[in-house]
């Protein structure tokens, strides 16, 4: 390693800390404000269960790589814990953690019968071929199969993962198990038991929150100025579903640049021209810094990309007057301090991005029953789901005079710290 790497690394890991113990800390005030002793603190502030694997894959060339994957399991006191599984090269133990934690809140917040749970596997897909990346997914899954399961943990697509990695993942399950487990894994392919609705759900649950939230301010979507920091899953399709919606969106980024038009982007030609990674400013010689991105004059903010975005640093620069996260973590403890005071409506994370693990539950669902909804049941299902999670948000919010963010966690805990103790654990 050389000095440079050393010193990313070790401000990696610092960011990846922070977001762990920022997220106690909001769970430690949201607890003290619903009441609840200390000893559910202790136990809701580290997952239960956190296994590490290592995984040998036969590379294409002949060599022998071995990949470090996590899966953490929050609390599993409400029901069976479900999240995605992120293919990246900064997964850390601590992130997949924090993230497995944000799960467990999104479940609160919109009611499913499960608690949090995250995988990681560190390594870069973008530069992985297509039968390595199949190798490394059967890998995990044999790796982590004992701990894992319909009723005990269910994964799901999460950055850089996709239908296609939820298959080979079910498949191999299945093969372990030898009877057919389509449940085992949302995010699948339609023809293997996913949900209609499923892929686009994160953007739609985003898409319904914005429009709540732009209510509750005055304004409709026609017409606002909407920037989106990220062209991923989340990102991409919320470009589109705020064009059709009339907004206009004068801003949008990826990994390696950011492109603004005062006017309107051409959301089409961009979706047309992204990669499977959401790469696209590539193309472009016209393209701004992501910092210039996040600080452009706008009615509404979307980080939809990774953690630690708005922070100390530009909070006071951000223009919008709301800042709806769709990506895990995007604004930092003193990020939310400063747009709070500044009087910006900031919709958090584990709300608005709750429409992806909401879509996987009926997919859950619909592979126990072995029934199948239409896109239609399905979308309206969703949007039942989301505007009442939103508005119990805002009123607590409104009611107990603290930020969405705190009254997001107050909301999302609550579930989860009674089970734990009907169930006599505390
Ligand atoms: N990875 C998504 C999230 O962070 C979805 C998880 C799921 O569908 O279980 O919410």
């Amino acid at each position: 390693m050389t000095a440079q790497n050393a010193a990313d690394h070790k401000s990696e890991n610092h960011d990846n800390n922070n977001v762990l113990t920022a997220t106690q800390s909001v769970i430690g005030e949201a607890l003290d404000k619903l009441g609840y002793p200390e000893e559910v603190f202790e136990l809701l502030k580290e997952p239960i269960r956190m296994l590490t694997v290592r995984i040998p894959v036969k590379m294409d060339d002949g060599s022998t790589k071995i990949f470090t994957g996590y899966r953490s399991q929050h609390n599993d006191s409400v029901g069976p814990t479900k999240g995605g599984v992120r293919f990246h090269p900064s997964v850390t133990e601590t992130e997949v953690k924090a993230l497995s934690i944000w799960m467990s809140l999104k479940a609160g917040i919109v009611d499913l019968p499960y608690g949090g749970g995250k995988g990681g596997i560190i390594c870069d897909p973008r530069n992985m071929s297509f039968r390595e990346l199949e190798r490394l997914s059967r890998g995990y899954v044999r790796a982590i199969s004992q701990l894992v399961g319909p009723t005990k943990d269910i994964p799901a697509p999460d950055v850089f993962t996709n239908s296609q990695i939820m298959a080979w993942m079910m498949d191999e399950y299945s093969r372990i198990r030898e009877f057919d487990s389509p449940g085992f894994i949302t995010g699948k392919p339609l023809v293997l038991g996913g949900s209609h609705g499923r892929e686009t759900a994160t953007a739609k649950g985003v898409t319904i929150c914005i429009r709540e939230a732009a209510a509750k301010r005055g304004f409709s979507l026609e017409g606002a100025r909407v920037v989106i920091q990220g062209f991923g899953n989340a990102g991409s399709f919320l470009a589109k579903f705020m064009h059709d919606t009339g907004a206009k969106v004068i801003g949008i980024s990826d990994a390696y640049g950011a492109l603004h038009d005062p006017d309107g982007l051409d959301i089409d030609y961009l979706l047309e021209r992204r990669d499977s990674f959401g790469t696209v400013t590539k193309l472009f010689k016209d393209t701004i810094s992501n910092k210039e991105l996040l600080e452009l004059d706008c009615d509404i903010l979307v980080p939809a990309a990774i953690e630690n975005q708005i922070t100390a640093e530009n909070a006071h620069n951000i223009k919008a007057s709301i800042v709806v996260e769709a990506a895990n973590g995007p604004t930092t403890l003193e990020g939310t301090k400063i747009l709070t005071e500044r009087g910006i409506l900031l919709v958090p994370d584990v709300l608005a991005s709750a429409g992806g693990v909401t879509v996987s539950y009926f997919e859950w669902v619909q592979n126990n029953q072995g029934y199948y909804w239409t896109e239609e049941e399905v979308e309206k299902k969703l949007e039942t789901v989301m505007v009442k999670s939103f508005n119990n948000v805002y009123t607590t919010s409104t009611n107990r005079k603290v930020n969405m963010r705190l009254a997001a966690y107050m909301v999302g805990v609550r579930k989860m710290a009674e089970a734990s103790r009907f169930r006599g654990w505390i």
